[in-house]
This record gives structure tokens, sequence and C-alpha cells, in this order.
């Protein structure tokens, strides 16, 4: 059996501990690999390899850090259909999705961030007497803590790996312990990219140990941290005493608000997407579905008879759209979600249960029917807990106000899709809507340059293009005269 190492100072090892943890192949629910139950003492390794590179690494040329990222994104590149594999296997998503989306991002989030070093300037402020400058100068951290999540592996890992690097950082990195193997697979290239070693440090483990000791490490200076609401709330409590900067990408109950003046068929297909790509496993994806009286009977019918024909499938199959949900724990997780749905008086519409693919070897999976249920208000519990699964819920509303309003009955604001051919109503509705990101006739068309992340309890602070660098640098003011 495989077994993954961490990376440390440049050198791939098991924990300090000599434990293992069991990884699990959701499509067939067999342990196919190991990785190290890692805890404080292999943290504190890794602090120490990345105190010794910090000097050398926060002070080469920004062009020679960004050479890095562009060799390591070629080796991804180089290793694509391998990778492919391996996170389709790790998190049971159908292989269609990592090719098309989660491995040529983590190529692309490498790439983007070389480039986006190379235009990073600073400010200068000259008053109108021209008698001092000011400037500002943004310095590394120092060492960094990068913590991501299980449902997009290796696009969330490269995604904060990245402009840490870019910036001058020092990285601890923590993979999810459930989908360790593409961030096993990336470290393993870091030194032929060039990157020196202790510049970049995996560990691997359970959250409430490796990721609790990063989190909790004097010398780790900032946390980039995408996961669960409450986690995050966790990692705030014991952060604030110690002030580090803190970038939480959190949950979502995202809502698609369908007026009834929408392009039907587009609507309807880009709702379909949105609801159940990668299983729903997606911060994103729309859990929420409003629509507008006069439309929703058509909707209604159209999105059950599509969705119900959907067919869940071995991930490792070309053909397979949906997958299986990433572990045991979580589609049980689900499925009581559903019960409870069902017990506040929710109507189920399509699935609400166990998905049994042809396959033979997919038996002991964790499979999940894409269901939708209708029939409850805003404050049951099934509209205002994230699900992070293949379940959405209907619900109507009779006119704009009503429709914002529900939209934000939550305590998260992270993500919202707006259907309407109102222009002016669409900007309205954007504006009038809680949420880091608001979609008009689309869904998840990402530019890399552009603000990301969530309001209330969908996170704080914000990632991609600059606002990243920003976050992993200090800004510092510099002032003098010009005269003597
Ligand atoms: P978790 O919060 O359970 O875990 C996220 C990461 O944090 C994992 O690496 C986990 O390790 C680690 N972790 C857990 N406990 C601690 C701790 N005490 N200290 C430090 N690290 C810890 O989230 P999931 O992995 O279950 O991911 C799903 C969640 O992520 C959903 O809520 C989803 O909405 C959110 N998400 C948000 C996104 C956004 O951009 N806003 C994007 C994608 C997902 P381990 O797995 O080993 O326990």
């Amino acid at each position: 059996m495989e077994q993954l190492q961490n990376l440390i100072g440049g050198e791939l090892r098991g924990a300090v501990s000599g434990e293992w943890l069991d990884n699990i192949e959701p499509a067939t629910g067999e342990v196919y690999s190991q990785i190290p139950r890692s805890n404080a003492a292999d943290v504190n390794l890794a602090v120490a390899a990345a105190v010794k590179a910090f000097p050398q690494w926060s002070t080469l040329a920004f062009e020679e850090r960004a050479a890095c990222l562009r060799r390591w994104a070629a080796k991804v590149a180089e290793h694509a259909e391998a990778l492919v594999h391996a996170e389709s296997k790790d998190n049971g998503k159908p292989i269609s999705l990592a090719k098309a989306v989660d491995i040529p991002r983590a190529q692309q989030n490498l790439e983007f961030f070389a480039g986006a070093i190379e235009h990073f300037a600073s400010e200068a402020h000259i008053p109108a007497d021209a008698s001092h400058i000011h400037y500002t100068h943004r310095k590394p951290i120092g060492i960094v803590g990068c913590i991501s999540p299980w449902n997009l592996p290796l696009y969330l890992f490269t995604w904060k790996i990245a402009p840490a690097l870019a910036a001058g950082n020092c990285v601890i990195a923590k993979p999810s312990e459930i989908t360790p193997f593409s961030a096993f697979m990336l470290s393993q290239w870091a030194e032929e990219a060039g990157i020196p070693k202790g510049v970049f440090n995996v560990i691997h483990g359970l959250g409430a140990e490796a990721g609790q000791a990063i989190v909790e490490h004097p010398q780790i200076k900032a946390i980039s941290f995408t996961g669960g609401t409450s986690t995050g709330a966790h990692i705030a409590r014991t952060t604030a005493p110690q002030f580090k900067k803190l970038s939480l990408e959190l949950g979502g109950k995202n809502p698609a608000i369908v007026f009834a003046d929408c392009d039907f068929d587009k609507a309807l297909a880009t709702t379909i997407r949105s609801s159940f790509a990668n299983q729903g496993q997606i911060c994103l994806c729309s859990s929420r579905i409003l629509i507008e009286d006069s439309l929703y009977d058509r909707f209604k019918t159209a999105l059950v008879e599509k969705v119900a024909r959907m067919r869940v499938g071995d991930p490792a199959e070309q053909g397979t759209k949906m997958g299986a949900v990433v572990s045991r724990a979580h589609r049980d997780k689900i499925l009581s979600n559903i019960d409870a749905a069902i017990k506040a008086g929710g109507e189920i519409l399509c699935g609400g249960t166990v998905a049994s693919p042809p396959n033979t070897r997919c038996n002991n999976g964790f499979f999940i029917q894409p269901t939708i249920i209708e029939g409850l208000g805003p404050s049951c519990e099934i509209n205002q807990e994230e699900v992070f699964g293949p379940v959405i819920t209907l619900q109507r509303f009779s006119n704009e106000k009503q429709a914002i309003e529900l939209a934000n009955d939550s305590q998260y604001g992270l993500a919202a899709t707006i259907w309407t051919q109102d222009l002016s109503k669409a900007h309205r509705t954007a504006a009038a809507v809680d949420s880091g990101i608001a979609w008009i006739n689309c869904w998840l068309v990402r530019d890399l340059r552009t603000p990301f992340g969530g309001v209330k309890s969908s996170g704080v602070g914000r990632e991609g293009g600059f606002e990243a660098l920003r976050f992993f640098t200090e800004p510092q003011n510099v002032c003098l005269p010009t005269q003597a």
C-alpha cells in the first residue's frame, strides 16, 4: 500500500509519531493509501526549516520566484493525466470534471500568481509642495499557514500556496486529510521546480492535530483557511490572542433567483449545473432555488424531469457526470439532512436516497441521488444549514422585494445567481443581495484577478489577484523629505 509523505525542509518523510492514517477511495469504500499522522512535532520541524529558508527566499528577485512557480506549473501540465486520475480516485469526482476543471485550474493558479507578482507594484504619495515622498513597502509576512478543504483539493491548495510563495513567504501547508494525494504529488516536484528546501512544506494529518498545530504555532504569522464555518470560527478564536492575519473562505447557502422573464433554457441548464456539479460539493453551488410564482410550475416540472434522469456512476468512467460524495461520514450527514427535511414536511420531488452505480466495483461506495425538495419555508433547517451535497430546495416568490428577502434570509453570503433578461432588475438585485459574488445569467465564470470571498458567516477577507498578494504581505509606509 502506498504511503504518502510529508515534505519538510526539502525531505519527504513520515510523521515523527510513526503513525499512519488510512486514505479511502469514495467510489469503492476501500483503503488504498496511507498518510502520515502528523502533529505539533512535525509542524515544529517544518517551521524550523522555514525559518532557515526565509532570508534567502524573501530577498530573491521576484522574477526568480515567478520562474519557480512557472516550472512547477509545467510539472502539473506534464503530469496532468496522472493528477486527473489521482484527484478523481481520492475525491470521488468524475474524471471528466477533474480533467476540465480541477487540474487545469491548479496549473493556472501557479502561472497566474507568477505573472501577478511581476505586476504587483507598490504606491507612492507626494504632497502638493513635493516636500516629502511617502512610499509603501510591501514585505512578505514570514511563515504562513495554508489550510485547504477536500472538495477541490489541488485547485484550492494551489490557490493559496501560489500567492503566498510569490510574495516571498515560506509556507506550511495542510491539505485535507480526506484528499491528500494531489498535494503529495505536487510536493514531489517542488525541488525540480527550483523551490529551495524549507520554503514549501506540506504536513499531512488530521485537522484537529496537524491543522491545529499550524494554527497555534507562534512563528506562523498568517493563516489562509478554506473550509467549514464552524472550523473557521474555531481558528478565529485560536488565532485572535496572537493577532495573526487571517483569511477565511467558509461555507455558503447560495440562492439562485429565477425571475419569470429569464431565458428559460439557459436558466434551467445552468441551474442544474450550479446545483449538482461535483455532487453539489462546491462552496459556490446553488442550494436554494428561488422561483417567481408565475414560472414556478413550469420551471419545477422541467427541472425535476431532467434531474431525475441524471445517472450517478463510477467516477473513473469517462462518461460519468455525477460521481461519489467524499466520504461515508459525509454521505450519512447528507442523508440525515434529507431525513430532517422530510420530517419538517418537505416533499421529495426526486432522489432522496443513496444511489447504486451499475459498476460492481462501486457496491460499497458513497453515492447519493441528486435530490430536489419543495414545500419548506426559509427558516427550515435545510434552507438555513449548509448540506454541501447534491440536494437543493425550491421556494416561490411573488416579487423582486420578496426574492431579495428570501435570498438574504441566511447567515451565509458567499455567492448568488440571478436569472432575468431585465438588466436594470439584474443590477438592482445583485446590489441588494448579501453576497461576495453575484453571477447574472451565468455561473462559475471566474477571472483570477477579481476579489473572491464571502460576507456574513461565509468568511473574512478576499482571495484572488492583488487581494491575495496584499493578504500575504505587510505594508510599511516609508516617508522621507525631498530636501536636506
Ligand atoms: P473543514 O472545515 O472540516 O476542513 C477544512 C480544512 O481544515 C481541512 O484541511 C481540515 O483538516 C482542516 N481543519 C479541521 N479542523 C482544524 C483545526 N482545528 N485547525 C486547523 N485546521 C483544521 O471543511 P471541509 O474540508 O469539510 O470542507 C468543506 C467546507 O469548506 C464547506 O463548508 C465548504 O463550503 C467550505 N468551502 C468554502 C470555500 C470558499 O471559498 N468559501 C471553497 C470550498 C469549500 P481535515 O480534513 O484533515 O480534518
